[in-house]
């Protein structure tokens, strides 16, 4: 699988910064709304609060164990926007090619400005195994990509992630313990789990979206299963019907189902599994008629986006093209003129020779970055209020000064790790997923603002 690494275009002098337009909106300066006020505070506000925690959304209960991102020393916490800007470059520059450091595409501005490459999880995952000469790994995410390029890194790299409590509230959804529970209670529907019938296929196959922890992901290695991204995910199902009777899909209940109903798959043969609930809240009958059981889990972002967000924008703007992430809710994606992954929404915006409106339903720093890159083009984001993926948005410039001046001083903070025991099988799903197809990996692209380092 070669990489090929495709700069992006000079952007225009326009401020897409979310944190910004956040910030006008608290002191009045703007009139949009954000969909929480606790955006304008710095993460480590946070950090000492119980019940903000790792992976988490704000407010939810910290996991069991999960270990805690220590308070930002005052130094960081205190500096402007400029003062940041200035140390993280000449700790970048001091480190040199020992580190290289990558921005989500969803990440905030003010971090991706100094990304040697931006891209999805896996893009980025990718990038840091074509940088082996790299001894640190600064993953400007959130917690499973980190974990994901440490199982795609060499031994002796260093993954890391400048804020510990930057996870994911869809991967958190899919609890290891829950995940076990869960398969012991389909043994006892659907008998043997390893029975292979006439044609070859077991009762079950585990799928996980890339967004779920590494533990996850060994589970599904463990149990004949595949990994799948947003680009790839119908291919996979494919892969895995091939080989079972039905899936097990998880975190991503509405990535399971819209690609299952593009396929043919009947609504009524997709029963959800809540982890709360005995046999997941269904009839033994309905996971016996079943091909693909989806776990009750949902990005918090995706799942803003309405049907009626959709009509406004028609009614607004005629003639818009109406684009949404898969991990939107069925009807929205219903209803759009257009789903895809990440990557597929910015080629759409690429190959698009005229001038052309478009209405994107996915998270608001990349669809800012995208209206920046292609001024050509009318770009908004489906959903009027600004509100980011907020657990990413943790990742502060403060926090990256820190982590990038604590690598000059020798120190590797943050460091993140996936045990053998969990990456060996979580390495054999996502090998299996590179077999059955790779997902797009041509375009982790240098920054959108590296002009203004
Ligand atoms: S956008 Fe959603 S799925 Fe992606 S990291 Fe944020 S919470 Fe997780």
């Amino acid at each position: 699988m070669s990489i090929t690494f495709v700069p992006t275009p000079a952007v225009p002098a326009i401020d897409a910064s979310v944190d910004h337009a956040i910030q006008a909106i608290v002191t009045g300066a703007s009139t949009d709304a954000t969909c929480s006020t606790d955006l304008a505070a710095g993460p480590w506000d946070f950090d000492i609060r119980p019940g903000y925690g790792p992976g988490s959304s704000m407010g939810d209960v910290i996991p069991t164990g999960a270990p805690r991102q220590g308070e930002l020393p005052s130094a960081y916490r205190e500096a402007d926007e400029e003062e940041l800007h200035e140390r993280i470059r000449a700790a970048k520059a001091a480190l040199g090619d020992r580190v290289v450091i990558l921005g989500h595409f969803y990440q905030r501005e003010e971090v991706v400005r100094h990304a040697d490459y931006v891209g999805d999880s896996f893009q980025l995952a990718t990038a840091a195994k074509g940088r082996p000469d790299a001894e640190a790994i600064v993953f400007c995410g959130v917690h499973f990509m980190a974990e994901t390029a440490d199982l795609l890194s060499g031994p002796e790299q260093a993954v890391i992630l400048p804020n510990l409590a930057a996870g994911c509230s869809m991967a958190d959804m899919a609890d290891i313990d829950q995940v076990e529970e869960c398969w012991e209670q389909l043994s006892e529907v659907l008998g043997d789990l390893d029975a292979v019938d006439e044609e070859g296929r077991v009762p079950v196959i585990p799928v996980t979206y890339m967004n779920s922890s590494a533990a996850i992901k060994g589970f599904v290695g463990r149990h004949g299963g595949i990994v799948c991204t947003s680009s790839n995910a119908q291919t996979v199902l494919e892969w895995a019907f091939a080989r079972g009777r039905r899936v097990l899909f998880f975190p991503d209940q509405h990535l399971g189902r819209n690609t299952a109903k593009a396929m043919g798959v009947p609504l009524e043969q997709m029963p959800m599994w809540n982890p709360r609930r005995a046999l997941g809240g269904s009839s033994a009958e309905e996971l016996v008629e079943s091909r693909v059981i989806l776990w009750h889990g949902f990005c918090s972002v995706h799942r803003r986006f309405t049907v009626g967000q959709i009509d406004q924008a028609r009614a607004e703007h005629p003639g818009v093209r109406v684009i949404v992430h898969p991990e939107c809710p069925m009807e929205v994606v219903d209803a759009a003129d257009e789903a895809g992954s990440t990557d597929y929404i910015r080629r759409a915006i690429d190959n698009a020779t005229e001038p052309t409106t478009f209405a994107i339903g996915t998270e608001i720093n990349l669809v800012r970055r995208l209206a920046a890159q292609y001024p050509q083009h009318e770009i908004f984001c489906l959903d009027p209020v600004v509100c980011p993926c907020s657990t990413m948005y943790r990742i502060h410039p403060g926090y990256l000064a820190w982590t990038l001046e604590e690598l000059v001083a020798g120190r590797t903070p943050n460091r993140i790790t996936v045990s053998a025991d969990v990456a060996d099988p979580a390495r054999v799903a996502l090998e299996r997923m590179l077999a059955a197809k790779p997902p797009v990996v041509d375009a982790p692209q240098t920054p959108v603002a590296a002009s203004a380092r």
